[in-house]
């Protein structure tokens, strides 16, 4: 005779095939005829995607809940081919982010570049409270202020998947580049004296190597505060493009 469950069992089930988690919504798109598909970075389980079913009928309260810069607590069902959201409730909604298009921009770019750029379910916790400190700066800061972030979210980030830049020596002589001119050679991913580099080569200022070289290793995932020095913000915008264009296959600004 074949013992039926007991409901210890279904108990069991039931906790392996869902889970609670935390996740910022990056992007969502229409799914089959009345569902979304929503690509979310998860605090447990890294970058996912999760269909919510039904998100496009008009009385969809759990719809309004994932939209792209939205923080949220789902209940995640595990399907055969699908996860899919079984519950939610959100704290961070972006709502003075949206009245900004100069925020609004800038919040789309980085999770444009978290959406294409970090594979899926690779968890990483540091990435998941970096893009919220970098979302609730951009939330409650100055607009003037919102390419600075933009710029210290991307070098953090690509710091967090493995792309660091080398800033304390010429990458083709060996020798120390805290004085003189320096360069940025946005392909070997690091600076170059002025006796090696070459016209491709992007100027990079002391001054300016330096505030990389502390937005980027300071530990923990809040973003530095201090601003770049006067004046190098253009040379920073060019160093930041070419090197993601290079190493992360993304281009934008
Ligand atoms: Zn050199």
């Amino acid at each position: 005779m074949t013992a039926l469950p007991g409901r210890h069992d279904n108990r069991k089930n039931i906790m392996e095939e869902t889970y609670l988690t935390k996740i910022i919504v990056l992007s969502k798109e229409v799914y089959r005829e009345a569902d979304a598909r929503v690509s979310a970075y998860s605090l447990d389980r890294g970058r996912m995607n999760l269909v919510v079913r039904g998100a496009l009928k008009p009385a969809s309260k759990l719809s309004g809940h994932l939209e792209p810069l939205n923080e949220a607590e789902v209940m995640v069902i595990r399907g055969r081919r699908f996860d899919y959201v079984g519950g939610a409730r959100n704290f961070l909604a972006g709502r003075f982010i949206r009245t900004s298009l100069e925020k609004t921009r800038r919040a789309w770019t980085a999770l444009y570049l978290l959406d294409r750029a970090v594979a899926r379910e690779e968890p990483d916790r540091e990435i998941y409270f970096l893009l919220k400190d970098f979302l609730s700066r951009l939330e409650k800061g100055a607009v003037a202020e919102a390419d600075f972030w933009l710029n210290a979210f991307i070098w953090k980030l690509s710091a967090r998947l493995g792309f660091t830049p080398e800033l304390e020596v010429c990458l083709q002589c060996g020798r120390n580049v805290r004085a003189g001119k320096v360069f940025f050679r946005p392909a070997a991913g690091g600076l170059v004296c002025a006796a090696c580099h070459t016209p491709a080569d992007l100027a990079c200022p002391t001054p300016l190597a330096a505030w990389l070289k502390e937005i980027i290793f300071r530990p923990g995932q809040e973003i530095n505060y201090a601003l770049p020095p006067d004046g190098f913000f253009p040379a920073l915008q060019k160093i930041n493009r070419a090197f993601i264009k290079h190493h992360l296959a993304i281009d934008f600004f």
